[in-house]
């Protein structure tokens, strides 16, 4: 197997801070595979807002949230269903009740497998936090928005519908204007477009549009992000300026009836340029083809 080319995808909990009162982020710190995870704490409870990737991370996970916890009862939920933000909560089993929404319910079960594998595949350093890992299963599955009370502070767990994946939720604690929003943002780094047909077609960028509007105009004072510095809702735009770019882009070419790779092409050099400090380009041209197939 290929050796993985990036540092190992190891959640270090000893980064972790408070971005709020009762409410602390263990950082992603630009470490591929490795996402935010959040713990939101009230009078009765905390919820743990993501996993990492595999029982490993999410073991240790559980032992800084037990601590920090001290005492309180524990949730967890995941924003969505992919491995470094979900497939670590086997390890949480039996301490924590696990929540989640029927879209990503359906994820895990339908692509859950067909990700492991894929992963799998991405190097050994990942093969190896996914060594043992279990398709986690919800102890709560609901439709439509979920409010937890964890104790004089709800939260709110609102599936968005279709965007980076079929069964994205954002995690909204209002007390503290604090939004989690998984994948949907990114900090300095173009969006993840997970299109990789004939496998995987959930991404939809025209959707995605849609609830980064809606998010936007919720105006929160902080945001965590899937991966990357957590920041205010100067993200939330920034996303969907760049996702209506890519569109835009995209579609002017399309007019022409330019061939795909013709316009990945030349949508990735004017990206790049556009957004000189991004990482991760690559993902560019997964946008263009999603959104070729949404025209
Ligand atoms: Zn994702």
């Amino acid at each position: 197997m290929a050796d993985y080319p990036f540092p190992d995808p190891i959640v270090d909990t000893s980064a972790a801070h408070e971005v709020a009162r009762d409410l602390v982020v263990i950082p992603s710190q630009d470490v591929d595979l490795v996402p935010n995870i959040g713990l939101i704490g009230g009078s009765q409870a905390v919820l743990v807002v993501d996993t990492g990737l595999g029982p490993r991370n999410a073991e240790q996970v559980l032992k800084f949230a037990t601590e920090y916890a001290a005492g309180r009862r524990l949730y967890l939920t995941t924003t969505h269903f992919h491995p470094e933000h979900a497939f670590g909560a086997q390890a949480f089993a039996g301490e924590a009740t696990y929540l989640v929404n029927s879209a990503q319910a359906t994820d895990l079960s339908a692509k859950g497998d067909g990700y492991l594998a894929m992963f799998r595949q991405l190097g050994t350093a990942v093969a190896r936090e996914l060594d043992g890992v279990e398709l986690p299963t919800a102890n709560l599955v609901y439709d439509d928005t979920h409010e937890l009370d964890l104790g004089g502070r709800v939260v709110q767990l609102r599936p968005t519908g279709r965007a980076h994946s079929r069964g994205d939720q954002i995690v909204t604690v209002a007390d503290a204007s604090v939004m989690f929003t998984g994948d949907l943002v990114e900090t300095g780094q173009f969006a993840i477009f997970p299109w990789f047909p004939p496998h995987d077609t959930d991404v939809s960028g025209v959707r995605w549009i849609k609830v980064m509007e809606h998010l936007t105009a919720s105006n929160p004072a902080i945001v965590v992000p899937g991966h990357g510095s957590v920041g205010d809702a100067r993200l939330l735009v920034d996303v969907r300026d760049y996702l209506t770019e890519l569109r835009d882009e995209t579609w002017v070419r399309r007019d022409s009836a330019l061939p795909v790779e013709t316009i990945a092409e030349e949508v990735r050099a004017l990206m790049i340029s556009r957004h000189p400090d991004w990482r991760l380009p690559e993902w560019i041209d997964r946008g263009v083809g999603c959104l070729c197939s949404e025209y």
